[in-house]
């Protein structure tokens, strides 16, 4: 059909949206899917209550990014805004660890972990325990409007509601002090911003996990389209064993037809469960599908009607494709766990890993920052010195005060005076920038003219530590 004619109303661009009623079913990969879901939101509420004492004056939350302070708190670690790169790690960190589950275990992420598998879980578990299981649901739907409907929904969408309300603030207590933003929240003293926060957290979802569902994951989420580069045929994912399967036969009618025509019917008996139970409404006998995202619900409703009419089980399996080829043809399967992509991948996280731990644990809790006015650029003494001036700022990162010491070597005869301090020795309070004024004056005819560089070094007079900053003294021709 032309692009004209499906404008012009003779067929539609896209498909129309088939709602997805997912069957209840129990088994191994359902009790896994649980327990993931119950630890990852237990860490999701609970986290933001977690206390760790830093000593006075320092937010006493575990895990807090102090967006006014300019601080993130991770239990012992504290990073500063100049600390950033160690988010980012963390980030390259978990990219890699992506790459190296997907590799070994498929869809795993998909299936088990992402933030949208789990919150949609957990809101079609309340819209069971309120509407009842696949039939049930679907009988309320093509149901006229009854008081008993509308009370069944409204009570699903409230507490559809209270789940993403939690959900949003749970999100704006890792920005905020959690028990101090609670009583805020409800006395109606929280920032503005926090409100906005919360609603758009909730009204995300709410709308995700209880509307648009699958459909994020099917049309909506770039990674089912770049994940296959991942994956290889000694990957684990859900397969049918096709060669076992068919020819499928539903009843004794087509079995018998089967037989007739010389073949033996396969071990599917085409009851459909494997499609009832499946989170996105996708038929796993069809092949690999950028749809399914391996959550196992379809090997656990195999598996449970192969218990039933006796016939081995995994018909429908977690397995690699290149064991799937072997079983085929009576091999004895072989899978590659180590390969040369989950080699890259361990290697890389590894490194990065390492990378940060040597990096956290050397890091200096010293720094300094200095900059030189601009207008004027220097001054000329009464004597015929210069004098340039600089703003000096000393971050202690460290919980306790500390003294420090400045040297600035470059030019010869070179004098520092520090605004404030006599002795050269300066105080900086625990976890704090100290800003200074330095002036630095050379005598008549001691610096060239133009820009010469210079060097200042801070010294923690305690540790010992030494932050070492570059920078230029300006000067006139003669
Ligand atoms: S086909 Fe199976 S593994 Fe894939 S999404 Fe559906 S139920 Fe989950
Ligand atoms: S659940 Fe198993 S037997 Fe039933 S249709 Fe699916 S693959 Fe066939």
């Amino acid at each position: 059909m032309s692009l004209a004619g499906s404008l012009f109303g003779k067929s539609k661009l896209y498909a129309e949206h088939v709602k997805v009623y997912p069957q209840r079913i129990w088994g191994r990969f359902r009790k896994l899917k649980w327990t993931t879901l119950a630890v990852l939101l237990g860490i999701y509420y609970l986290v933001p209550w977690i206390r760790w004492d830093r000593g006075p004056n320092v937010p006493d939350q575990a895990v807090l990014i102090d967006m006014g302070g300019r601080r993130a708190y991770f239990l012992w670690i504290e990073i500063w805004p100049q600390e950033v790169y160690y988010l980012t790690g963390l980030l390259i960190l978990g990219a890699f660890g992506l790459f190296f589950a997907t590799s070994l275990l498929g869809r795993v992420w998909c299936g088990f972990t992402c933030p949208q598998t789990v919150w949609t879980d957990l809101f079609m578990q309340v819209e069971r325990w309120i509407e009842g299981d696949r039939n049930a649901r679907m009988k309320l739907d093509q149901q006229g409007f009854s008081l008993g409907k509308a009370s069944r929904k409204m009570a699903k969408h409230a507490v559809w509601l209270l789940i993403a309300l939690a959900t949003g603030g749970a999100w704006a207590m890792y920005f905020d002090d959690a028990p101090t933003l609670l009583r805020r929240f409800f006395t109606g003293d929280a920032s503005q911003l926090q409100y906005i926060f919360v609603a758009l957290f909730t009204a995300t979802t709410y709308v995700l996990a209880g509307w648009a569902r699958e459909q994020v994951c099917i049309y909506m989420c770039p990674w089912p389209r770049f994940q296959a580069a991942m994956f290889d045929e000694h990957s684990l994912l859900v397969t049918y064993e096709t060669w076992r399967g068919e020819p499928r036969a539903h009843l004794k009618r087509e079995t018998a037809a089967i037989a007739a025509s010389g073949e033996k019917a396969g071990d599917c008996i085409d009851c459909g469960l494997c499609v009832r139970v499946c989170p996105t409404g996708i038929d796993i006998r069809n092949g690999q599908q950028l749809a399914c995202i391996g959550c196992g619900l379809c090997i656990d409703a195999c598996n449970s009607v192969m218990e039933k009419i006796g016939r081995p089980l995994e018909l429908i399996t977690y397995d690699a494709l290149s064991a799937q080829a072997d079983r085929a043809a009576g091999r004895p399967p072989k899978r590659r766990l180590v390969r040369p992509r989950t080699i890259i991948y361990a290697v890389a996280i590894l490194l990065v890993g390492v990378g940060m731990l040597a990096s956290l644990s050397l890091r200096s809790r010293l720094d300094i920052s200095l900059l030189a006015d601009r207008s004027p650029l220097f001054v000329r003494l009464k004597d015929g010195g210069i004098q340039n001036a600089y703003t000096l700022k000393i971050l202690n990162m460290q919980q306790k005060s500390g003294e420090f010491s400045i040297d600035v070597r470059g030019i010869d005869g070179l004098e520092m005076k520090l605004i404030g301090t006599e002795t050269g020795h300066i105080l900086v309070t625990p976890d704090a920038v100290g800003t200074f004024r330095l002036l630095l004056q050379v005598p008549k005819g001691a610096a060239p003219a133009g820009s010469t560089p210079i060097s200042v070094t801070v010294k923690n007079l305690a540790t010992g530590e030494e932050s070492l900053h570059d920078a230029i003294f300006n000067a006139p021709a003669l």
